[in-house]
């Protein structure tokens, strides 16, 4: 059975589509049928997410009258298609930019090495813990050869409160040590060189280069760990490939505040036992991933 078209009265398709078009729609089956098959064609590039090269044909040339095949590479920018995670972590990045404006490192400090002792002391232990140590802590121990030539059981009795304490003291020592002999005293602003220092991981070095050095830098703590893994962001496990994905998902300038944010998100709201996921305004967005 032949269908007629509204407009060209000249169609053969019998689809449903055709038929409710018909019935519904001035537009042409050739109209309907270039826009079928452009939706494919979009959808298949969508769910690769991935850069293609292009074959364009060209008109014939005066001296001939084949058609020559050119392989072209477009310009990255115009070949990029979308990917649903990156689009779900940029509105992410939006949500929480809008709910923290203000976030911030919540450890006190006032130059590059106190951050950096600071954050020693922040594993395994509360930033307002910490915060209760350091200022007695710093008056003591001024400055990087104080803390280098400190007696260690008087280092270890002033920060015993943190918790593994001489692991701590010992790891601060060194690394103040390394900075006088190293360094002329003064925290290298490089991750490679920050790596290098005893005690310090990426972690650690992302806060100082974040903080200190305004250079881009993604903290994966416990509770940007958890959130990227219930946001659907990431399905790592381990700190440093859970960095790498959300680094390839977000703009280089938004990776210090977005893991202020998180930090923020997962103290207020996306907590670790109990997530307030009605009160949460990323619940829209959010594929609650392991939250029951
Ligand atoms: S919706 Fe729930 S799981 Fe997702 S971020 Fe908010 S509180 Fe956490």
């Amino acid at each position: 059975m032949r269908g007629a078209c509204f407009v060209e009265n000249v169609c053969v398709c019998l689809c449903d589509l055709c038929a409710s078009a018909r019935n519904s729609s001035g537009s042409s089956c050739a109209q309907r049928r270039r826009g079928r098959r452009e939706t494919r064609k979009k959808g298949f590039l969508q769910s690769k997410g991935r850069f293609y090269p292009l074959l364009l044909t060209l008109p014939p040339f005066s001296d001939g009258f084949r058609f020559t095949f050119l392989p072209v590479v477009l310009p990255l920018s115009l070949m990029k298609t979308s990917n649903p995670v990156r689009t779900r972590a940029r509105r992410i990045v939006r949500l929480l930019a809008g709910q923290y404006p203000d976030a911030h490192c919540a450890l006190h400090y006032e130059n590059p090495l106190q951050l950096l002792v600071a954050t020693i002391l922040s594993a395994q232990c509360t930033d307002a813990r910490v915060n209760q140590v350091t200022p007695g802590l710093f008056a003591r121990f001024p400055d990087v050869k104080a803390f280098a030539t400190a007696d260690p059981h008087v280092l270890e009795a002033a920060i015993q409160s943190t918790g593994f304490f001489r692991n701590k003291a010992r790891n601060i020592q060194e690394c103040c040590k390394q900075l006088v002999h190293q360094y002329q005293g003064q925290v290298p602003n490089t991750m490679e060189d920050l790596v290098q220092l005893p005690g310090i991981g990426r972690k650690t070095a992302n806060v100082i280069l974040g903080n200190v050095y305004d250079e881009p830098g993604i903290t994966v703590d416990t509770h940007v760990k958890r959130l990227s893994g219930r946001m659907g962001l990431t399905t790592e496990t381990d700190p440093e490939k859970i960095e790498r994905d959300l680094m390839r998902l977000l703009p280089k300038k938004d990776w210090t505040m977005f893991s202020h944010r998180m930090i923020f998100h997962g103290r207020q709201v996306c907590a670790a036992r109990k997530p307030n996921c009605a009160a949460c305004t990323l619940a829209k967005v959010c594929p609650k991933v392991g939250v029951e």
